[in-house]
């Protein structure tokens, strides 16, 4: 039998080890700012068009390449950075591999202009899937700039892996994003599309920090500081309230790079410990200085793993230095910990739970056949809804109560038979409660107006266009420059909606209407929620954007728990439920209401 094994040809191998260090278009933005950071650049441009997918080109003004520098950057393992294996332990730069430029350069259209100061003319150099197609003196300005069009455009498989134009856009902002708060001194653009998104001046860690995420930013920091042998931390934590559902603004930087660390990160959340409302996730922005031979970057090829000598003590020094910056701004845990809308009322919580009363009368005789008079009749006193309630403070869950019980999910035609009569209350501010001549129904009041408003917003969005609130003043909001771009691509279907929209550029929005649904306190929550709703990369069959937006909507304008509501706006809530289409389930398939039935009362008696 003939020998096996056979040598890969050039192309395919670089095409195989450039998989390594490029993914998407964002690791190919990552590798271009890193190389401009390494080179000394004070200002650099990021421009890209197509997320990434059509154009990446970045521009500095750092210190440029010789002529034969330029050629032999893309040649693999090619690097002025370290000159042997000792040097991995004593890193200044970003990069290190020498594999980047050479990566790109077999999957893309690359094209490089650079000049140093020291040299009249600059070089310009091209290469197409590895292949030099052409190279020339060339007069350009001292720096580099960078540009790689169409990648992967001899890797269709890749290609076809691309995420929507909105997600890519995403990951390429979030490397932005990164290197920008490493480098603060550093002024920094990014365009998209030919839109300016950032325009970032040379500035200190605090400011480069509200730039990026906006001006409001600022009263929610609370500044980290703390030295010891072992590292020195700076930067800022987000005040408790800043916290979100999403993850996000979570960033540790180790010797100016971003890092992403699981075991630090649980140091972090363990200091908010107790200050957090369910499931939300601290923000912080920290920044820690090791001695460059403590830490091993060169784990992983994507980079933002490290390995620390001493992880134990790192631990316990970020946790306490957090801690410590919360503890001095004296954030009080329960302000934040309780929603007081979640909260037993007052009245009731003081209150001694005291059933309903029985009148009995001592007298009564059942056989006698005098005429029983109504006071001799045992009679229980009907509780008004709120003793009712009352009687349930003491009960965290009701759904203790109904999982005794049995439920049945009510069809929708058993309402053409019995219509709901009005007798409705509300209990623990979360359920209505509706007699039926059956039983009763047992309303989720949040999921229900969820189910109401969807079908309302999905209506306006697609067919009708829904009545708008027009505001006294018009409502501003500062939002990072690329969630507003975000909102402008929603900007037709918010406004079928009903939003009217006065600006939607750079980092501000003015909204002049409001959909009629919609209260104006809540419009930062609805709009958030929009902006990392489109954020996620949902497969697109399985819902429309107008649903999607419809669902992500009503869910942020919804009753919530805790709420109390009147008599007259559950009547309403009921009713408008069991016109909608669909009453039983929410938009995401949520169980919207129980019916126990007298029957399974009784079997509870037996
Ligand atoms: P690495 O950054 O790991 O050294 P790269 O493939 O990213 O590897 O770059 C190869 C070399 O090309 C770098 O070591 C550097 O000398 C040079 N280089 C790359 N980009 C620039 C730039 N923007 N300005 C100056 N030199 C650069
Ligand atoms: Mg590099």
């Amino acid at each position: 039998m003939s020998d096996i094994i056979r040598l890969l040809p050039d192309h395919v191998a670089n095409q195989i080890a450039a998989g390594e260090v490029v993914q998407r278009p964002s690791s190919v933005v990552k590798e271009l700012l890193e190389n401009a950071i390494d080179a000394g650049a004070k200002h650099i441009s990021l421009i890209i068009k197509d997320s990434g997918k059509t154009l990446i080109q970045v521009i500095d003004n750092g210190k440029g390449m010789s002529m034969t520098d330029a050629r032999m950057a893309f040649e693999r393992h090619a690097t002025s950075k370290i000159t042997n294996a000792n040097d991995l332990f004593n890193l200044h730069t970003k990069g290190f591999r020498g594999e980047a430029l050479a990566s790109v350069a077999a999957i893309a259209h690359v094209s490089l202009k650079t000049k140093r100061e020291e040299d009249d003319l600059g070089t310009i150099l091209e290469i197409e899937g590895s292949k030099v197609t052409n190279q020339e003196p060339v007069v350009t300005p001292v720096g580099t700039m960078l540009s790689v069009r169409n990648l992967f455009y001899n890797v269709p498989a890749r290609r076809k892996f691309l995420k929507s134009d909105n997600v890519e856009l995403r990951n390429i902002t979030d490397e932005f994003h990164r290197v920008a708060m490493a480098h603060p001194q550093v002024g920094l653009r990014f365009t998209s599309n030919d839109t300016e998104l950032f325009n970032l001046p040379s500035s200190n860690s605090r400011q480069r920090i509200v730039n990026i995420m906006g001006a409001k930013t600022n009263e929610k920091l609370v500044p980290v500081e703390e030295e010891t042998e072992l590292v020195t931390i700076s930067g800022f934590i987000g005040k408790p309230e800043f916290a979100r559902k999403t993850k996000g603004l979570q960033y540790f930087f180790v010797n100016d790079r971003f890092i992403k660390h699981n075991y630090l990160h649980h140091a972090v959340v363990s200091a908010f410990e107790g200050l957090l409302k369910d499931k939300n996730n601290p923000t912080y922005f920290l920044f820690l200085e090791v001695p460059k031979d403590s830490v091993d970057i060169n784990i992983h090829p994507t980079k933002t793993e490290v390995k620390f000598d001493d992880e134990h003590s790192l631990y316990a020094i970020v946790r306490a230095s957090v801690k410590h910056a919360l503890g001095q701004f004296s954030i009080d845990a329960i302000d934040f910990e309780k929603e007081p809308q979640y909260e037993v009322p007052y009245e009731y919580s003081k209150k001694n739970t005291s059933l309903p009363k029985i009148e009995v009368d001592p007298d009564f005789n059942p056989f006698s056949n005098g005429t029983v008079s109504k006071k001799q009749t045992p009679s229980f006193s009907k509780p008004a809804p709120q003793a009712w309630e009352s009687l349930y403070t003491g009960l965290d869950e009701t759904s203790q109560l109904l999982d005794e019980t049995e439920e049945t999910l009510m069809a929708p035609s058993m309402f053409e038979e019995e219509s709901i009569s009005r007798n409705i209350f509300q209990l623990q501010r979360k359920f209505i409660i509706s007699t039926l001549k059956s039983g009763m129904l047992v309303i989720h009041q949040n999921r229900a107006h969820e189910r109401v408003l969807y079908e309302q917003l999905l209506k306006h969005i697609t067919v009708q266009r829904g009545t708008s609130q027009q505001l006294l003043f018009p409502l501003r909001l500062n939002l990072p420059v690329d969630e507003v771009a975000i909102l402008t691509q929603l900007q037709e279907q918010l406004e079928q909606t009903g939003f009217i929209f006065k600006t939607l550029e750079n980092n501000l929005v003015e909204i002049d209407g409001l959909p009629i649904q919609l209260k104006e306190k809540d419009v930062p929550v609805v709009l958030e929620a929009v902006i990392r709703d489109s954020e996620l990369d949902l497969p697109k069959e399985s819902f429309s954007q107008s649903d999607r937006l419809a669902a992500t909507m009503a869910r942020g304008m919804s009753i919530k728990s805790g709420e109390s509501m009147s008599q007259e706006a559950m009547e309403n809530l009921v009713d408008e439920l069991f016109a909608c289409k669909e009453s039983e389930l929410t938009a995401n398939g949520k169980k919207v209401f129980v019916n126990i039935t007298g029957e399974s009362l009784n079997l509870k008696f037996n």
